[in-house]
């Protein structure tokens, strides 16, 4: 029979030796090293956040840019400019969820009155490809330091005088090339580069492309977007064969194809596919399209190859190396790429560093945007400078 007290003991000595077992077990995982997750990373206490305004609500501000200050230590949304139909209502609804003070939202007449708004360090301009060069400017000359999305602008002209109004006015100019801030991207240039994987560098195939919908978008107007899939979506590409070789290209050929009587492409190229020739003799082969879904970058040499499929989704990147007839795949960290950008941003304000993108950069993928043009059109190889 059991009685209330030797319950009480049955209990009590359960518990001490239940205790004894876990002593025991911690003793073990001490001795090993295991008591603790491994490397666990404790967050460091929250230091000093810059600043940043938002430029244009659309589509990858609200779902990728916004959500990335999740992930940021450096960086905070403390503005947003929006309003560009006559209405506020997305800044209102999103300025609570984001902490952004309703003082703080501004709309494209009262722009330049973000110089006196001490509370914005960086501006992040997401507005479509036309707007860059305008707003990048006008923020630059109100003080603040620039984050430009890609394409930097419609034309070379004005990139360079986007890079003249930030050395005027002192302050950083970068573009966002997200895909430089991630570690898949960084693990192919390294590999790329790695004489006892592949060989030296011989050929680089990069290829970007998707099937557009809506025929109404501003991507489809010349005017707004600068050209077709090349300034939106080749771009990557083109940017993918210059990081993986490290070389900038001497000479491009290209070709386009563009579906008649399709009404997405009235204004603009669907297909385009382009080559570039590089002086140490590594040739890239690219293709842009609106039409196809492409995503994939192979950095090839005599003794194999190394790619990343997808390369340019906002996750999900995957890596394989292959060699004598075996593919490797290989993992590395995943980071969120808006926020890997955005902190390098915001660290080299704080450091007064140059940004591993700055607007030189986007005025090089211009000039050369300008060439695989030229060389459709003329249907002749084009020489760079
Ligand atoms: P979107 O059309 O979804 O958003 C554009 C924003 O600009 C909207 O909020 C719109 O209201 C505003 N706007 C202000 N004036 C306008 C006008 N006159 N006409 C049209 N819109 C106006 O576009 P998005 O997909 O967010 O692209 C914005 C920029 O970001 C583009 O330059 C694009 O190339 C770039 N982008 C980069 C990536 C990347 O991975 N880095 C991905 C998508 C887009």
């Amino acid at each position: 029979m059991s009685g209330p007290f030797e319950n009480e003991v049955t209990r009590r000595s359960f518990i001490r030796k239940a205790g004894q077992g876990l002593l025991a077990a911690n003793l073990v995982r001490a001795r090993h090293g295991y008591a603790q997750t491994p490397n666990l990373r404790v967050p460091d206490p929250p230091g000093k956040k810059l600043g940043w305004c938002i430029v244009g609500l659309g589509n990858l501000s609200i779902n990728q840019i916004l959500p990335a200050f999740a992930r940021c230590e450096k960086s905070r949304p403390t503005a947003f400019v929006s309003g560009s139909a006559g209405n506020l209502d997305k800044a209102n609804k999103l300025a609570p969820r984001y902490g952004v003070d309703p003082k703080n939202i501004y709309d494209y007449k009262n722009f330049d009155k973000l110089k006196d708004n001490p509370d914005i360090d960086i501006v992040y301009i997401v507005l479509p490809n036309s707007m860059h060069a305008e707003y990048t400017i006008r923020a630059l000359q109100a003080g603040k330091h620039v984050l430009c999305e890609k394409p930097m602008a419609n034309t070379p002209k004005e990139c360079e005088q986007m890079i003249a109004a930030a050395r005027q006015a002192k302050r950083k100019l970068m573009i966002g090339y997200r895909l430089r801030y991630e570690p898949y991207t960084q693990a192919l240039i390294k590999a790329a580069r790695d004489k006892e994987l592949i060989g030296p560098l011989k050929v680089v195939l990069a290829d970007a492309g998707f099937n557009i919908g809506d025929p109404n978008q501003w991507r489809l107007k010349r005017a707004m977007a600068g050209g077709g899939s090349l300034m939106d979506i080749g771009i990557y590409a083109l940017q993918a064969a210059r990081y993986i070789s490290g070389e900038e290209p001497v000479e491009v050929n290209a070709m386009e194809f563009t579906t008649p009587n399709d009404p997405r492409f009235t204004e603009v190229e669907e297909t385009i596919a382009f080559q570039l020739r590089f002086p140490s003799g590594v040739l890239a082969n690219c293709t842009s399209s609106y039409g196809a879904g492409l995503n994939r970058f192979r950095a090839v040499g005599p003794r194999g190859w190394v790619e990343l499929e997808p390369a340019l989704s906002y996750a999900g990147l995957r890596m394989r190396v292959g060699r004598g007839g075996s593919v490797e795949e290989r993992a590395h960290p995943v980071l969120d790429h808006f926020a890997a950008e955005m902190e390098h941003m915001s660290e080299c304000v704080m450091n007064n560093t140059e940004p591993l993108t700055p607007g030189e950069e986007g005025l090089r993928d211009l000039k050369i945007m300008m060439a695989i043009y030229e060389a459709a059109r003329s249907g002749k190889t084009v020489k760079l400078a």
